[in-house]
């Protein structure tokens, strides 16, 4: 049986990872929990979140059904942040040949808006049983927690790991004690096979939240083997327990490869175009810029050094955007530079140096200052700050689900990589 669980904590604390990792150790006495469990990123743009979207699935081979049901209700009832009005939780408990039909619900849920109904319907569909807190929304995710542990056990499949370390109830708001010079050391020799440990350009640690959850920190990587190596070097306050998850994180699951009159808001693209207008930056310092005259695409302040890349383009680039689309905008987290213009044509200079003006349409140009005339503007190559290949924001401004440039594997592309 797989048991899908969602929508737990609150801004205010809790974390649904939290619970399985305390039910992966509880439920042990049930019968067999099948390591590593899963923690599913999913639809990264829904206005429901709390904070990541996640989702977990625990897979646990047992004769005892009846009473690991409700053992998992009860830890659910009492742990979860019931008084939030935002916290609905749902739990399902799938049958393991019933739960690879869940698949095409995880693709829908890491890339499109589903509603409760929509989780109903596949519940009775399938016959899963479930249960569900107040209005039940967690169940969207339940299930498709259910979904992405068939689709990530299976071996072709894009898939990373966390191990998340928790914090003991009594410490649980107040300031994480880690050891920061022992974060950089564990970054220094387990990158890349461990990413998004730290933030390079801001000199940040970025793998321990500043929530009041029970999470100490997170450490993403390809390899169970580099994760725990840098485990073993971070020196930090004592954690109550550690869990190792198996995950869609880093994979690039979310996007839609669309056109742009295909968009749908609240999910995420990947579209071609070319850079229609220059880019802006206004207040706040998000910068903007139009794509195929049509769509408005946006580098937030958060992205720091992202906008420069955005900044140095200009009309007529060819580009490939990844990133969600809410409220009419595409907020960029990725960014493919194609093509570039290498030469614009500028009215003719003349030889005192002075630049032409234009006579009218189809006049020709002429200098103002000494009378000479020429017929056809010049083309001028320009220099360009930027060069072609793959740009992504910086670490601290990542989506859990994109996946880092560190991670691009193969398609000859050049990627220019933050960390
Ligand atoms: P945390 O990361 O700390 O676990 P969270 O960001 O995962 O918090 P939740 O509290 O789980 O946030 O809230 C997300 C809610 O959105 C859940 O109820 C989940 O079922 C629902 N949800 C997830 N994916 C979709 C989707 N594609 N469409 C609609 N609702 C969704």
């Amino acid at each position: 049986m797989i048991i899908g669980i969602d929508d737990t904590d609150s801004p205010r604390g809790m974390c649904t990872t939290y619970l399985a990792s305390v039910l992966v150790d509880e439920l042990e006495v049930y019968g067999k929990v099948i390591k590593p469990p899963i923690l599913a990123r999913l639809n990264p743009t829904v206005p429901f979140k709390t904070r990541g979207n996640g989702a977990v699935a625990i897979k646990i081979e047992t004769d005892d059904i009846e009473n690991i049901k409700q053992y998992v209700i009860d830890r659910v009832s009492e742990m979860a942040d019931l008084e939030d009005k935002r916290t609905n939780p749902g739990i399902v408990f799938v049958d393991d040949d019933v739960a690879s039909r869940l698949e095409s619900f995880y693709r829908y849920a890491v890339s499109t808006l589903l509603s409760i109904d929509d989780a109903g319907k596949t519940i009775s569909d399938l016959g899963v049983d479930s249960y569900a807190f107040k209005n039940g929304r967690g169940l969207i995710g339940a299930l498709a927690a259910v979904g992405a542990f068939c689709t990530l056990t299976n071996s072709n499949v894009d898939h990373t790991f966390e191990l998340i370390a928790y914090r003991p109830k009594n410490r649980w708001g107040s300031k994480r004690q880690i050891d920061e010079p022992s974060v950089w050391d564990a970054d220094a020799l387990t990158y890349p096979l461990v990413w998004d440990t730290v933030d390079h350009t801001s000199g940040d640690i970025i793998f321990a939240p500043h929530s009041p959850d029970p999470v100490l920190y997170g450490i993403r990587g390809d390899t169970t083997d580099s994760i725990f190596e840098a485990f073993g070097m971070i020196k930090s306050e004592d954690c109550e327990r550690l869990t190792l998850f198996l995950t869609n994180q880093g994979t690039d699951a979310h996007y839609i490869t669309a056109s742009i009159d295909e968009m749908i808001e609240y999910r995420s693209y990947i579209l071609d175009g070319v850079v229609t207008s220059p880019p802006r930056t206004i207040q706040g310092g998000h910068v903007f810029f139009k794509l195929d005259n049509t769509l408005e695409c946006a580098a937030f302040e958060p992205t720091k050094s992202f906008r420069d890349v955005i900044r140095s383009l200009i009309v007529g680039d060819r580009v490939r955007v990844f990133g969600g689309f809410k409220d009419g905008t595409l907020n960029l987290e990725k960014i493919e530079i194609l093509s570039l213009i290498e030469e614009v044509m500028r009215n003719p200079v003349c030889t005192c140096g002075k630049r032409m003006k234009s006579m009218g349409k189809g006049q020709g140009f002429r200098c103002k200052a000494c009378g000479n005339r020429q017929i056809d503007r010049e083309r001028v190559k320009i220099k360009r700050l930027v060069e072609c290949g793959l740009y992504e924001v910086v670490p601290s401004a990542r989506r859990h689900i994109t996946r880092p440039l560190i991670r691009e594997r193969g398609g000859g592309r050049k990627v220019h990589v933050t960390r």
